[in-house]
């Protein structure tokens, strides 16, 4: 083994992967980085083209002070770059949030400060009475002061039977259906209580929805030079079309530019991806194999980006929903019967108002999202596009005639970008593994596996929270591991 090369072997450059690499090279740890794609970030990825430059996908993270990033950055001694692009007291107004009730004709709007700051603007939007407002903080309170053992006790249970032992005014209600859908591409009647209330808890107490100086790119190209200044190897265009398995441990992997050896391979290519394609069912217990295909997969995000030749948001974020537009499993199951929604939930993301580099002088690029089925081949994609164009022209008025161009993104893009297809229906996840009971907490699949020296790292495996944020707790976590079972191979020899 001291012979090979490398003693390790990532794959992929999301924030799992490359969280996982770049703590393992900073360690000492001969590591190669493998990534299909020609840029690495998986997800995380940015574009910076024609003087337009913004974050592919994600647009917000949960928590903004405490996060994965955040201790990634200390250990690799760049804690000076990591730098929020907004500061807690940014004077401001951030985010607007969109709310009609089931038996209003029009939308009401109100805009505020940092997410949660304070509740009164959200209460106008509703109208709250004295008692929703004390009704509405107590559970909010709950949420925010809950000991983190209560959260985990709540894995299998959903959000909507949790919100049910409470008294819960109907819009409140109506807003975790939304926070279910756009914060973790879930149902709130399968969601797991723990992974929402984590994540509200989180928003309230450590911040969330912001954003980097240099966008979640920054992440990538932070993590990605340290690795390689480190003396990491990268190779791009990569793709892994095998993970090599002698005698129940990894030997390798190979690729399409050749075959890599390893003792340790660690993949963030997918649980599903890794189990039953790169590996090969063969090598696995059949209940393991099993319990692989039975997992679910979490919804997708498909989402319309508007490259403008002026102006027309003034915040970072608009928050859209109704009493009628957020999905529960019934109402998923009649949108991906294809019959175009009369509207959707929406969360738009103003790259502008973060970075003034995002568009050219004078310009703006903003993104609109709303959620759907993960499967690459979804029926019912163009209609939601052709409802969310309806929406925005709706909210912003002006965006029509300031519109140059458009760039529509969905559960293909996301797939072939990211992870394949090996079930039916599955490949174009926006977080991972559902997030929802029976897949949570101590439900949730392990990293490690039992081929020896084979890691599952990334959203699929062993943690919590939000996409990003989740993904990078998982490799930190992965490279722990692999740093103790390197040790115990040394020993061994
Ligand atoms: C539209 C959208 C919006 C989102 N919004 C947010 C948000 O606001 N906040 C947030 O925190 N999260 C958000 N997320 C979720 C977040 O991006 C993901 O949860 C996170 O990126 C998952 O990280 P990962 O490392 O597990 O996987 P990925 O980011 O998917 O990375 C996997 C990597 O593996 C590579 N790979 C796969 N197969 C192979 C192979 N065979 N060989 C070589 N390489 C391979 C892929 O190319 C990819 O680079 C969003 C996602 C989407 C799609």
């Amino acid at each position: 083994m001291t012979n090979q090369e490398y003693e390790v072997i990532v794959i992929g450059s999301g924030p799992g992967g490359l969280a996982c690499a770049t703590l393992l090279q900073k360690r000492g740890t001969r590591t190669l980085l493998l990534e299909k794609n020609n840029m690495l970030g998986g997800k995380m990825m940015s574009i910076d083209k024609d003087g337009w430059a913004y974050d592919l996908f994600p647009h917000g993270q949960v928590p903004m002070r405490g996060s994965a990033f955040e201790a990634i950055f200390a250990e690799l001694g760049v804690s000076d770059e990591f730098e929020p692009a907004l500061e807690p007291d940014d004077p401001r107004d951030i985010i607007t949030l969109c709310y009609r009730r089931h038996d209003w004709d029009r939308y009401k709007t109100v805009t505020q400060k940092q997410a949660m700051d304070d509740p009164e603007p959200f209460f106008s939007l509703w109208d709250a009475s004295e008692d929703e407002k004390v009704q509405a903080l107590t559970v909010m309170t709950e949420m925010a002061t809950m000991p983190d053992e209560e959260i985990a006790a709540l894995d299998n249970m959903t959000m909507k039977e949790w919100l049910g032992e409470r008294v819960v005014p109907a819009p409140l209600y109506n807003y975790m259906g939304f926070h279910a859908n756009a914060s973790l591409a879930e149902p709130l009647d399968l969601v797991a209580a723990s992974e929402q209330i984590l994540i509200m808890k989180q928003i309230m107490l450590q911040g969330g929805g912001g954003q980097y100086k240099g966008g979640f790119g920054m992440l990538t190209k932070v993590m990605a030079r340290e690795f390689e200044r480190n003396g990491g190897t990268v190779v791009t265009g990569a793709k892994v079309d095998k993970i090599n398995v002698e005698n129940g441990s990894v030997t390798g992997v190979e690729t399409s530019k050749g075959s890599f050896s390893a003792p340790v391979v660690v993949s963030s290519a997918g649980i599903q991806p890794t189990v039953l394609k790169l590996v090969g069912e063969e090598e696995f217990d059949k209940s393991y194999v099993d319990y692989v295909k039975g997992l679910a997969p979490g919804w997708s995000f498909t989402s319309v980006r508007y490259f403008l030749s002026r102006p027309v948001m003034e915040t970072a974020m608009y928050a859209v929903w109704s009493d009628d537009s957020w999905l529960d499993t019934e109402r998923f199951r009649k949108q991906k019967e294809g019959k175009e929604p009369e509207e959707v939930i929406l969360f738009m993301c103003n790259h502008s108002f973060y970075d003034e580099n995002a568009a050219p002088p004078g310009k703006q690029v903003l993104v609109s999202g709303t959620v759907c089925s993960p499967n690459p081949d979804a029926s019912e994609i163009e209609g939601l596009w052709n409802c969310m164009d309806r929406q925005m022209k709706e909210l912003l008025p002006d965006i029509w005639d300031a519109t140059e161009r458009r760039e529509y993104n969905g559960p293909r893009e996301i797939s072939s970008l990211t992870r394949d297809a090996v079930l039916p229906g599955q490949g174009g996840e926006c977080v991972g593994l559902a997030q929802i009971i029976g897949q949570c907490g101590s439900k949730k699949p392990k990293s490690e596996t039992s081929i020896r020296g084979l890691y599952l790292a990334g959203a699929d495996a062993g943690a919590a929270g939000m996409g990003t944020h989740q993904a990078a707790l998982s490799g930190t976590e992965v490279a722990r591991l692999v740093g103790h079972c390197l040790n115990k191979m040394y020993k061994a020899q």
